[in-house]
């Protein structure tokens, strides 16, 4: 296990400090660990102990993060720690999130082995996901860094639940994020995510308005909790309003899994109606996900309607963007990051070994 420094933390007069990484401000003894179980008080000031250690490599469409309006078709390095600063009960990855078993078998790989490694899978991105980046700060940064300096380009995909300083700090070494809006009402974070919503609202609007960090929405639909008209109307209404109507936004099939098992699957028309809502609302790129649905899964003009990229799950049937960018049909600009020629990755799931594997 390596442990590091960091330096988002405030010594406070009754002796202990308090981890000032995300909102939950968690105010440790020496010893103790924070809720993400990964950032500890040792020796009075604030560590991380999962740098330079992950739960394994990937190489996966940057599709499946996902963002479609970023270099689509491309192949992107994506890896996690173990952890996570919010603790929700329809968690889809829980066997990494909530893994408090660090000592598992575990890929060791610093950010220039990671760097070696994008650049010898080709991948365009490298992306930290699986578990939210936030609790590993100080290694995504790095991570981060060691990769833009060979043209790869950083990804963050993360439940957006972060304090100001860390968040200016994140973002600046980041080049595409996708934030998981889980909901738009306090008490659906309060109850099934042990978190609050504003702070989330903060980061997309420090997004939109502070950075060039190209970012889009991905919202988990689950039955019965955050799926009314009413909700998803505000929700959608909120991000036209706030963030513009350029911020893609995914509405992603749920799955029972970790403490909503009694929760059912979100049927695909739930999906395609939350897509509807949100197209009304004035969102001009909204996407079903976790579902085969060419038509929600295509991108098209906001224009004149042309589909302008056509996807079968994360495969790419159709490209009519010109080289900068725009419709083919009627030259209206998409928005988004594209170059000349889609990428030909496809649907492809590639595990990558990078460094000593230690038990
Ligand atoms: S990052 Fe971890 S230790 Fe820090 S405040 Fe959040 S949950 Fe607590």
């Amino acid at each position: 296990m390596t442990t590091v420094a960091t330096k988002h933390w405030t010594l406070l007069e009754d002796g202990r400090v308090r981890c000032d990484i995300c909102p939950r401000e968690c105010k440790l003894r020496d010893g103790q660990r924070g809720m993400c179980f990964v950032r500890a008080n040792e020796g009075g000031e604030i560590v991380l102990t999962t740098y330079g250690r992950s739960s394994g490599f990937c190489v996966d469409p940057i599709e499946k993060k996902p963002l479609n309006h970023f270099l689509p078709g491309s192949p992107v390095l994506s890896f996690g720690t173990a952890g996570c600063n919010l603790a929700c009960k329809f968690c889809q990855n829980w066997d990494i999130s909530k893994s408090r078993e660090m000592d598992r078998l575990m890929d060791e790989a610093s950010p220039e082995a990671i760097a070696d490694a994008a650049e010898r899978t080709r991948s365009r991105s490298v992306a930290f996901t699986y578990n939210d980046p936030t609790i590993f700060h100080e290694y995504a940064i790095d991570t981060a860094d060691a990769c833009r300096e060979r043209g790869i380009h950083a990804v963050a995909v993360t439940a957006g639940y972060v304090k100001p300083a860390a968040r200016e700090e994140f973002y600046a070494h980041m080049d595409a994020a996708n934030i998981d809006l889980k909901g738009f009402r306090e008490e659906f974070y309060h109850q099934l995510s042990a978190a609050h919503l504003e702070p989330v609202l903060d980061t997309l609007r420090y997004l939109k308005h502070e950075t060039d960090v190209w970012f889009e929405i991905t919202n988990l639909v689950i039955p019965g909790h955050n799926d009314s008209d009413t909700e998803l109307d505000e929700m959608t209404g909120w991000i036209v309003s706030e963030l513009g109507p350029d911020v893609p936004v995914h509405f992603s099939a749920f799955h029972p899994d970790y403490k909503m098992k009694d929760v059912p699957h979100t049927p695909r028309s739930t999906l395609t109606r939350a897509r509807r809502i949100a197209l009304g609302n004035g969102v001009r790129y909204a996407y079903t996900g976790n579902v085969l649905d060419g038509e929600g899964g295509s991108t098209y003009c906001h224009a004149c309607g042309t589909r302008l990229i056509g996807r079968v799950g994360y495969d790419l049937t159709e490209w009519r963007l010109d080289g900068q960018g725009r419709c083919e049909a009627c030259g209206e600009p998409c928005a988004g990051v594209f170059e000349a020629e889609p990428g030909t990755w496809g649907g492809r799931r590639q595990p990558v070994r990078i460094g000593a594997q230690s038990r």
